[in-house]
Formats: C-alpha cells, structure tokens, sequence
C-alpha cells in the first residue's frame, strides 16, 4: 500500500512529520498511561486526523475520565488501526491470487500454441499422403508426426507441474482468506463473534425472524463494577474475566445462538428461534455459571472472589429493527444495574405479552 499523508517523503514533509511527532507525544503524555508503540501510533493518527471516527472516539473517552487507560487503549487500536493490517493483507493476497491466475493463463497460451503447431502438422502430414506427394516420403512423414506430438507431450508436461503448483499456492491462499476473514469477524481474546459480525448478524437473524415468523430473543450481558475490579487486580486478569464470561455463555449455548462480545465488557446472546421465556432461562443460566465461579490468582492461588453480570433480554416486537431490539434489551440490561446487578430483566409489558405463548 501507498504510505499517506505525513509519511510520504521531501523537507517540507519531514518537518511537518516532526511537528506532528512532537504534537503526538505531548498528547500521550498528557493523556495516556501507556507509551507504547501502539500508544504513540494511535496519537499520531490523531494528530493528522485522517480518521475522523477515532478522533471522535478519543474525545468520547476523554470526556469520560481524564486520561485513556491500557484497556481502552487496546480497545481504540483493536477498533481503529486492526482493521487496516488486515485490509492490507487482504490486499496482498488478492494480488498473489491475480500473479496465479496470470501464470496459469501464461502456459495455457503456451499450451494452446504447441496444440495449434500440433494440428497445423497434422494437416500439412495429411495433405502430404492424399496428395500422393513423391518428395516427401512416408519416414519424413512419421519423423514430423513424431516431433509435433513430442512437443506436445512436453508442453502438457510443464502445463501439469505448473497446475499442480498453482493448485497448492491457491489452497494457501484460501487458507489465508479464510483466516483473515474469520479474523474480521471473531474477537481476539475471548473467541466469540466481535461487533462487526454482531451488528451484521443482528440484522440478518431479525429479517430472518420476520420472515419466518418465528420468535428472536435478544440477551445484553455487561459485567458488574468491572472497573473496580481492574482497578484492583489489573487488565491483564481483568481480561481473563473477560474469557471466563464468554465461557459461561458457551455452557448455556443453543444451537442457532450467535455469542459475541460487542464491547469492552458488554456482550450479547442473539437468540433465534428463542421465545421470551427461552432466552430469560438462557439468561439466568449465564448470570448463575457467572456468579458460580470462584476467580484464583493462577500464580499465587489466591482468591480474587466472584465476579456478577446484569442482563437485559428483549424480544423482537412487529414493529422492531435490529436497533430498537438492541436498545431495549440495553435498556433492561441497565434496569438490572439500577436493581442491584447480578440480575436479569426484561420489561413488564414484553413479559405480559409473551406469558400466554410460553405457558
Ligand atoms: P457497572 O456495574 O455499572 O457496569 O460498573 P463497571 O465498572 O463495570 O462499568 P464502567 O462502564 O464504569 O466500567 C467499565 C470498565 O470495563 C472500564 C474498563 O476498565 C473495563 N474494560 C473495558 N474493556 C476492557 C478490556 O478489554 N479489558 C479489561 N481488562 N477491562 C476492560
Ligand atoms: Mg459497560
Ligand atoms: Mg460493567
């Protein structure tokens, strides 16, 4: 890929660089705990502000708390900057496809050429017999059929280990899709969908429920004063309640059920096929798999406690799109914090109008 903006090269450039170089660390010190590469990548491209979004979700976070945390961090570069490395890899792999296709094309023109002489030969050899033509003789005849099927033999040769090659580089290169691709779709850290696919998936599962006019239920799961326990025992073994959450939610998975982790502590259960009731049951499975599990310092064995979720869970209504399922299962997710956390709601009047189809 072309390098943009600043990186491209010349004095003017250069100093220009500097200054954004300078601008950059000034605001990392200012307003983030980390100085890492990926610290002083992400204050870069704020400073250019070729990415209109990160900037605006800098300057969400910042308005939050008063300086951008490692986690955070992580978040903003995971969502940011991710994508890009895998864009380009993309590219190159799109490209090594096409160089594939070339050299395939290259030796079937080949190919095709020496079939071409081959049957060029062959006429001329049987115009030579019907004609009766004295001069040339019956061994001159068989010696050039002889050569041009040579030829041939030796061109569907090189064809062959040219496709046998090309079929291995092009079974690398779908593997290398195939892993890009799931990269885009799953997180890193705890192995379940990440937002982009559960933003694509929530769509797609509510145009399918309408259709099929089968219920969809919707769970919204956010870890209970997470920020405390960080605080406490850090990111690191923060992240790993992280992957214990995902966890709880495989143990209660249904078969359609699509699992994700949509932000940094929030997660969802789309639930197709679920009724209202289904997906509390669900939800109530997660939160007690949750609260179940005593948390142990892996190094020391020390008990770090238990840890709860809240959860909000939502039907989908006639009149629903993805976002307003999402928004009132978040909404009751939020009426389970106000209640007191390690609950699960879900609103009075979805309830009331779901009873007569669970009983
Ligand atoms: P509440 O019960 O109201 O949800 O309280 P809370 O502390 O969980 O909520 P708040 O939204 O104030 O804080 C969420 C915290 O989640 C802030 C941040 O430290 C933490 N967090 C977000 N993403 C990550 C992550 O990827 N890893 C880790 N370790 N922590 C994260
Ligand atoms: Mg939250
Ligand atoms: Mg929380």
């Amino acid at each position: 890929m072309l390098p943009r903006g600043p990186e491209i090269g010349g004095i003017e450039n250069r100093d220009r660089t500097f200054a954004i170089s300078e601008r950059a660390l000034e605001l990392m010190n200012l307003y983030c705990d980390s100085a890492s590469p990926q610290s002083y990548e992400l204050w870069f491209t704020y400073v250019t502000a070729l990415k209109p979004h990160l900037n605006e979700a800098v300057k969400a976070k910042l308005q939050v708390g008063t300086r951008i945390g490692e986690s955070e961090l992580h978040e903003l570069h995971t969502a940011h900057f991710a994508t890009d490395r895998l864009a380009a890899q993309a590219d190159a792999t799109g490209l090594g496809i096409i160089a594939e296709i070339d050299q395939i094309t290259n030796v079937i023109n080949v190919a095709a050429g020496s079939a071409a002489r081959y049957d060029a030969s062959l006429q001329e050899i049987a115009s030579g017999l019907k004609g009766g033509d004295e001069s040339a003789s019956l061994r001159d005849m068989i010696d050039a059929l002889v050569g041009a099927t040579r030829e041939v033999a030796v061109a569907n040769r090189a064809l062959e280990t040219c496709l046998r090659d090309s079929r291995s580089e092009v079974a690398h290169l779908r593997e290398t899709l195939e892993h890009v691709r799931t990269e885009t779709l799953v997180d890193a850290l705890t192995g379940i969908s990440n937002r982009r696919h559960f933003e694509e998936t929530l769509v797609s599962a509510v145009v399918s429920a309408a259709k099929a006019d089968e219920p969809l239920s919707l769970v919204v799961i956010d870890i209970d004063h997470f920020k405390r326990f960080n605080d406490l025992y850090g990111h690191l073994t923060g992240d790993q309640v992280l992957k214990l959450v995902a966890l709880s939610m495989r143990e209660t998975l249904r078969p359609r059920a699509v699992l994700a982790r949509f932000g940094g502590e929030e997660f969802a259960m789309i639930l197709p096929g679920a009724s209202l009731a289904e997906a509390l049951a669900d939800a109530e499975g997660v939160r007690r798999s949750v609260e179940a599990r005593e948390l142990l310092k892996r190094s020391t064995n020390e008990s770090l406690g238990r840890i709860t979720v809240s959860l909000g869970v939502a039907s989908l209504l006639p009149s629903d799109s993805a976002n307003s399922l999402l928004d009132r299962a978040d909404a009751c997710m939020y009426a389970a914090k106000r209640a007191g956390r390690n609950r699960v709601e879900a609103r009075a009047d979805e309830l009331a109008f779901r009873v007569p189809d669970a009983a």
